[in-house]
């Protein structure tokens, strides 16, 4: 453990079912929990069995979870026991042995600590994901609109040319290809992608540059940036932007009538709710262990309202981090 904690706290990186484990010595003794929950651990004397308990409810005793040498030798014995099949290695690199979704080249557990940032401390980077249409760029801009010089968002560097009305620096940064693609290449992008033909994507200084302006940076990204982005230094805080059932969606996305000016812009049809569902879904699957909140924008006045109080609470009250950025 790092810090002065005595106790050693992990985020799980993966469900665990012990009914549907049929390595565990006792199953009524198991402790099941999702991925992205936080569990102080009890006992670490057995190589392959820890006692833990969630700390979401630390009053309950402690039940059995399998140790980080234990996952780590499922995770082997399942790759062995795969023929060389390259059309799923998409799929394979998902196992389930009571353990769902768990990917073959993660840690099983990540050690964590409560950080509570110094009001001297640079803020916290915040990160908006969603699936496309649940109003992700929509809540950020809200909460930029209402109060600027709190919050803003990083400034994207693109290599299409300047339209007459814009200014460098201020709806871009506009270079050329080949910088952009150095900028790639040397991992100063937290993301990127490709739009008609020209680059577009924010980078690590982008977003230092409003951190140290003392604001709030609130950018969005796709799920797949977020590994790049968990840093020391930018320690953020991922919000996951949820869309609400579909029997909900049609009712606010389709019924134009009842409805804010944003969605009456946006009629969606029965198959992008199901698209964004089944999108939802994935992002949950596959990321779910990084969100450190999840907020459903089922309304969109609520949403921004939960996004606001969330953010807030990232930076002023103790958060479970990772370990190894405090140390
Ligand atoms: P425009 O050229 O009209 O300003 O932007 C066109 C499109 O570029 C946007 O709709 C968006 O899809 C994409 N885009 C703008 N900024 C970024 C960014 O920072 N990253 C990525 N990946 N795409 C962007």
């Amino acid at each position: 453990p790092v810090s002065n904690q005595t106790t050693l706290y992990v985020r799980a990186m993966a469900d665990y079912w012990p009914l549907q484990d049929p390595a565990i010595p006792c199953a009524d003794a198991g402790l099941p929990f999702k991925k992205g929950e936080i569990l102080q651990i009890v006992d670490q004397n057995d190589v392959f069995w820890w006692q833990a308990r969630k700390v979401s409810d630390l009053s309950a005793c402690a039940g059995l979870i399998p140790s980080n040498h234990l996952l780590k030798r499922k995770q082997r014995e399942f790759w062995w026991s795969q023929p060389f099949q390259p059309h799923l290695c998409l799929k394979s690199s998902m196992f389930f042995i009571g353990i769902s979704c768990y990917s073959a080249l993660a840690a099983p557990y990540e050690e964590v600590v409560r950080y509570q940032r110094h009001p001297a401390d640079r803020n916290r980077l915040i990160i908006l994901v969603g699936p496309a249409g649940v109003g992700v760029n929509e809540l950020r801009r809200r909460l930029i609109a209402s109060n600027p010089r709190e919050f803003s968002s990083a400034i994207p560097h693109t290599t299409r040319v300047q339209k007459s009305y814009e200014m460098n620096g201020r709806e871009y940064h506009y270079v050329s290809k080949e910088t952009f693609e150095n900028m790639v290449y040397s991992h100063r992008m937290l993301e990127y992608g490709e739009y008609k033909g020209y680059l577009y994507g924010t980078s690590i200084d982008a977003v230092r540059t409003v951190l140290d302006e003392g604001k709030i940076c609130v950018i969005d990204l796709e799920p797949q940036g977020i590994q790049v982005a968990r840093t020391h230094e930018l320690k953020p805080y991922i919000i996951f932007i949820k869309p609400s059932s579909i029997s909900c969606m049609r009712q606010t996305r389709k019924n134009a009538r009842i409805i804010t000016d944003y969605y009456v812009n946006m009629k969606f049809k029965e198959e992008d709710l199901q698209e964004m569902e089944d999108s939802a879904k994935k992002m949950e699957a596959q990321f779910g262990q990084f969100f450190d909140q999840v907020i459903v924008n089922d309304n969109l006045q609520e949403a921004s309202e939960q996004l606001l109080s969330a953010v807030h609470r990232a930076q002023d009250e103790p958060q479970w981090v990772p370990a190894i950025w405090i140390c």
